[in-house]
């Protein structure tokens, strides 16, 4: 079935929340709202929206297409099927010691933003920080100093639209960073491809890696069991300050004490809460950034550990800037073997593994499916076990009956 618009889109459920749409919008007719058990997604309101193009072209919900990197003979052989286009691997951290401490991992991408700031003359990071009204939000932000960068640092596992804010980069006098999860960085590259002013500004586009993206009630239900008032909330951390740190809630009464648990098990919670369109997403490591940083889960966790990132180079802009900012000291890296990327990602080659076949469903049930192109769906998908192979059709069937994804959502 052909989607003609972002609001059949949205109503499929394919919608991964990233805001390129209100970005991109010549009538300013769609207006982002955070669904709480779902995500942050597009309403229109226009009567143009059912006929306009430029909405499904910028929509990575919708298609996400590699070009021909497969015969690029620089790239990592190994790396080229579960991982995209990846030039380089390495591990290391920040060299200031307050982001790689407050920093998801080693503070990377946090790191490498200040160093295209002051010392690649870019202007600022277009990136996601805390709402301050509602601390169980996001917001996307425009960072323009080292303390702004600071305070920005760690994921934040709740949604989040970055791209809503493209015009500040397409604004800005100079190139800018972008950073965002995987989605958000497709988002941003289709949006490229739209508009020359915006292409001219990106100065480079830094990925996270992620398996998905928990919603709003996943917080408000996490805060729920320490039993804590939205109203009460200070400040909200998902992670850092060591690696890979806390989900801690600080309380506007400064005499309550603030509340804390594991990453681990923070995570274990609110991984329950992704949408079902987090399930059909190959790309959990940025394939279309320039740099991509994530955790190195095969290191044994420790007390009082740092932090390190893993990161990707996938062009070649990524690897004059991560040259740069190990030259000028921004950043403390080695090279890394590949299979440390495999060792430390299984989840998500599996989850990649499965998408063939949760596809393959779908469309049997007659449901709109996410379209994609080089990312080698059915090799990935012989590569799984047997069980995850029956899984992947079986439970996506399942879903689909039980959750009624066979019905459009009611878009009013
Ligand atoms: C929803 C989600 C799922 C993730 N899943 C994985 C995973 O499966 N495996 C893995 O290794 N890593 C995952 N991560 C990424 C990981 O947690 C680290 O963010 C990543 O390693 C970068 O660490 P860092 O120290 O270099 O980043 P930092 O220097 O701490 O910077 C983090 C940057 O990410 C931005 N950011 C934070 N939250 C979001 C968000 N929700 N959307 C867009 N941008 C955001 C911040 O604005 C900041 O610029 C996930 C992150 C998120 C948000």
């Amino acid at each position: 079935m052909e989607l003609k618009s972002v609001r059949e889109i949205t109503a499929w459920r394919l919608c991964v929340g990233c805001g390129a749409c209100n970005y991109i919008c010549p009538d300013d007719e769609i207006q982002l709202v955070n669904i709480t058990n779902e995500g942050i997604r597009p309403l229109c309101s226009g009567d143009n929206c059912d006929r306009c193009t430029e909405g499904i072209e910028v929509c990575p919900g919708y298609e996400v297409i590699h070009g021909e990197f497969a015969d690029n003979l620089d790239l990592i052989p190994e790396l080229k099927t579960g991982w995209g286009p990846v030039l380089e691997v390495w591990e290391g951290y920040a060299a200031d010691e307050d982001i790689r401490y407050h920093g998801s991992s080693g503070g990377l991408a946090s790191a490498l933003a200040l160093y295209c700031l002051e010392k690649e003359g870019m202007q600022g990071v277009l990136h996601i920080g805390t709402d301050k009204e509602k601390p169980w939000k996001n917001k996307t932000v425009f960072s323009n100093n080292r303390n702004d960068i600071l305070s920005r640092t760690g994921s934040r596992y709740a949604p989040a639209s970055p791209c809503d804010s493209l015009d500040k980069i397409e604004n800005a006098s100079m190139p800018c960073v972008f950073i965002g999860k995987p989605c958000d960085i497709a988002g941003l590259r289709k949006a490229q491809s739209l508009r020359k002013k915006l292409n001219d500004k990106v100065g480079v586009a830094i990925g996270i890696f992620c398996a998905g993206t928990p919603s709003t009630q996943g917080t408000l239900d996490l805060l729920n069991q320490f039993e804590i008032n939205t109203g009460e909330i200070e400040d909200i951390r998902y992670r850092g300050k060591g690696w890979p740190g806390n989900f801690s809630v600080r309380l506007k009464n400064e005499k309550s004490q603030s509340q804390e648990i594991s990453y681990m098990e923070s995570w274990g919670f609110l991984q329950k809460y992704r949408p079902y369109r987090c399930y059909l997403c190959p790309d959990g490591t940025s394939e279309f950034a320039d740099i991509s940083c994530g955790d190195p889960w095969y290191r044994e966790l420790k007390e009082d550990d740092l932090g390190y990132s893993l990161v990707l180079v996938r062009t070649e802009k990524g690897r004059r800037i991560v040259r740069g900012a190990m030259e000028a000291g921004y950043v403390v890296l080695e090279r890394a073997d590949p299979e440390i990327l495999i060792n430390s990602q299984k989840n998500l080659l599996l989850k990649r593994g499965a998408i063939w076949g949760r596809l393959l469903t779908m469309r049997a049930f007659g449901i709109p499916t996410p379209r994609y192109e080089g990312f080698s769906l059915f090799k990935n998908w012989l590569g799984i076990p047997l069980k995850e192979k029956v899984r992947s059709i079986l439970g996506t069937a399942r879903r689909i009956i039980q959750r009624k994804y066979y019905k459009k959502l009611p878009m009013s």
